[in-house]
């Protein structure tokens, strides 16, 4: 039986075995989330994620894919990278987004993770509304969350979007 947890606060501050980055493709950093687990987290990833775009993902990591690297100076083993869809308005992309959360859980897992943080993936820079962002968050890991995973934790970081989450773990269970 997996928890689900909610947290309001900042990702890059959690004790956790595997901490999810809401990335983009390039690997190569960027702001919001990214930017924060750059910058604490120290030049050790993104010298891994430059040797993994090298190696695998010449043309970017794909939207709704995940891959692991290092969590350098961060309170945890690994950083799982993931490339969230930009919102759309005009084209229903919600299965990428169920496709982040499902894919990281399950690379979470191939690496023995049994604590996962998740930030709010695409609700910031890419846009999603974040009612909707949590719904598909929580039922994506009630399904998808495996051994050895235990909890996995939800970090919100403004009260907004811990609300937004609350209201859908109490629908969802
Ligand atoms: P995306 O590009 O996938 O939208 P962002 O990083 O812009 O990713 O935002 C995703 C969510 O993470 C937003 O709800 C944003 O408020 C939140 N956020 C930003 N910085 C942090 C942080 N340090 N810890 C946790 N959540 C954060």
């Amino acid at each position: 039986m997996i928890e689900i947890t909610l947290v309001r606060g900042d990702i890059t501050q959690q004790h956790v075995d595997a901490i999810v980055n809401a990335a983009n493709s390039s690997l190569l950093g960027g702001g919001g989330v990214d930017g924060a687990i750059h910058r604490r987290g120290g030049p050790e990833i993104l010298a891994e994620c430059r040797a993994l775009r090298a190696s695998h993902y010449g043309k970017g990591l794909r939207t709704g894919q995940a891959v692991a690297t290092t969590a350098g100076r961060l309170d945890a083993r690994h950083v799982i990278h993931t490339v969230g869809p930009v919102w759309s308005r005009e084209e229903d992309r919600s299965a990428l987004l169920a496709s982040c959360y499902r894919e990281s859980l399950r690379v979470a897992a191939e690496l023995g993770a049994g604590t996962v943080a998740f930030p709010a993936i695409s609700t910031g820079i890419y846009g999603w509304p974040i009612d909707d962002g949590a719904r598909i968050a929580i039922r994506t890991v009630r399904a998808a969350a495996v051994a050895p995973i235990t909890e996995v934790r939800f970090v919100l970081f403004d009260e907004h979007a811990y609300k937004a989450f609350e209201t859908a773990l109490a629908a969802q269970g």
